[in-house]
């Protein structure tokens, strides 16, 4: 079958191997190169079993603070956008336990196939990625927010995960930069089976993969529509050309629901802005493990000789610029945290649109009022990276299927999106 993949993120060309694997003839159109979208420089930690939601019911009690916090890692910058009032009302209809507990669950299943998907990439092929497998520490700074991880931990125990509640001084022996933040760890939740890589090498590595076995890539071509003929998808537009194809997979991350938008489909996809800097780490004082302060929701993963520090969530529409103090908070927080970690007069700064859900799960397969043969893969949230290649595999089970299971945003929130 002839498909073709839009978007050439980590979602877009871990689905394009998938489906060049299994012995289609693959196309990927993007309007950038590998990589450019939130792949670039995301948090590079794959937590394959810290999956919950950011929709949870704890968020009720922080919310004015986070709202209204001038440090606050959450931001809302209203739009002149209806596409975002109906996201944020779907997103707090989704704080609610049974949504939280049954998205960790989807997300937890999703997860074990991306691990099993990625691991096997790894085991057949070299991929200059930066991996390291050095588990995760996540960090409370007080015994009520500890409490609620340890009801979390409790549900994802009983869902099969290896993770433990640590004590300070335990997680200061799991991970000894932590030494001049004792003080503030009120407990920790250890995941030792958890890993990080470089999403951006990730992606150039399965461009090159691609290109070695005979997919065709098109970059520079900006996605403009969908050619439906008689109920199927035939061909997308581009600003130079028409691509044709049998079957289409919609992998354009936080702008896929403009896409679904031009063919009148609502997607619940909106952008959730993130940040990042990327520093030169120094020796042993900076961290091994994948690190993340709860509290200020940072995210700290070593990755080769550099340390990547991520976070931040603002619901602010397209926009992608970068100002100086959501950079200055992601040093703060390094200097705080890892004093002493990295050369800070050197670091790179980035920010990126996680392509989110309102209840976190991806949306995977077919629009229910769509062509049969345009499949979505998008919706990943904050774990594009995590699930990429559990995705593709069950995009390539869909495509191999048919009649295809359709996921239908258009019921009452929260969605039952399907992954
Ligand atoms: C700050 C931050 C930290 C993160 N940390 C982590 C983490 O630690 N672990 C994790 O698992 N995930 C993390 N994520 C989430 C992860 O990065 C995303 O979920 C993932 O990158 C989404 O991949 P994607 O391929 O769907 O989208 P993208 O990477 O955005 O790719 C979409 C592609 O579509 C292209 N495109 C868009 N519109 C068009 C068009 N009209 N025509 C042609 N091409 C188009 C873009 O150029 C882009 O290349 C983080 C994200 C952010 C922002």
């Amino acid at each position: 079958m002839r498909v073709c993949v839009l978007g050439a993120g980590i979602v877009g060309l871990a689905t394009a191997w998938q489906l060049l694997q299994e012995g289609h003839d693959v196309t990927v159109v993007d309007r950038a190169g590998a990589g450019a979208g939130a792949s670039g420089a995301n948090g590079a930690q794959l937590s394959y079993a810290y999956v919950q939601p950011l929709a949870d019911p704890g968020i009720w009690a922080q919310l004015p603070r986070l709202l209204l916090a001038k440090d606050s890692p959450l931001a809302l910058r209203p739009q002149w956008d209806v596409d975002q009032w109906r996201w944020g009302i779907r997103f707090l209809a989704a704080c609610r336990t049974e949504v939280s507990q049954r998205g960790t669950t989807q997300l937890l299943a999703l997860a074990a196939e991306s691990r099993s998907a990625f691991d096997a990439l790894r085991a057949a092929h070299h991929l200059d990625c930066d991996f390291s497998a050095t588990g995760k520490l996540v960090l409370y700074a007080d015994e009520r927010s500890f409490a609620a991880a340890r009801r979390q931990l409790a549900l994802q125990q009983s869902l099969g995960t290896q993770q433990t509640a640590v004590s300070a001084a335990e997680a200061l022996a799991i991970e000894p930069a932590l030494q001049h933040h004792r003080s503030r760890i009120a407990g920790a939740i250890h995941t030792p089976g958890e890993c990080a890589a470089d999403c951006y090498k990730v992606c150039q590595a399965l461009l090159r993969l691609l290109q070695a076995n005979g997919a065709r890539t098109v970059f520079s071509a900006n996605v403009s529509g969908v050619v439906v003929r008689a109920g199927r998808a035939v061909a997308v537009e581009t600003d130079t050309d028409a691509i044709d194809a049998d079957a289409f997979v919609v992998a354009l991350g936080s702008a896929s629901s403009r896409l679904a938008r031009s063919l009148g489909l609502y997607l619940p996809v909106y952008p959730l802005k993130g940040y990042s800097i990327t520093l030169p780490a120094s020796g042993t004082a900076a961290p091994r493990v994948n690190v993340t302060d709860a509290a200020r929701k940072v995210v700290f993963a070593r990755i080769g000789q550099r340390l990547r520090v991520a976070g931040m969530a603002e619901l602010a529409g397209d926009d992608l610029s970068i100002p100086s103090a959501r950079i200055g908070s992601l040093v703060a927080a390094a200097q705080s945290v890892f004093p002493g970690c990295a050369d800070f007069s050197r670091y790179e700064p980035w920010a990126g649109l996680r392509p989110a859900t309102p209840d976190g799960v991806p949306v995977i397969g077919p629009h229910a009022r769509g062509p049969a043969n345009l499949l979505f893969n998008t919706g990943h949230g904050a774990l594009g990276f995590t699930l990429a290649f559990g995705s593709a595999r069950r995009v390539a089970r869909m495509l191999a299927a048919q009649p295809h299971a359709r996921f239908s945003p258009v019921a009452p929130a929260p969605a039952p999106c399907s992954v």
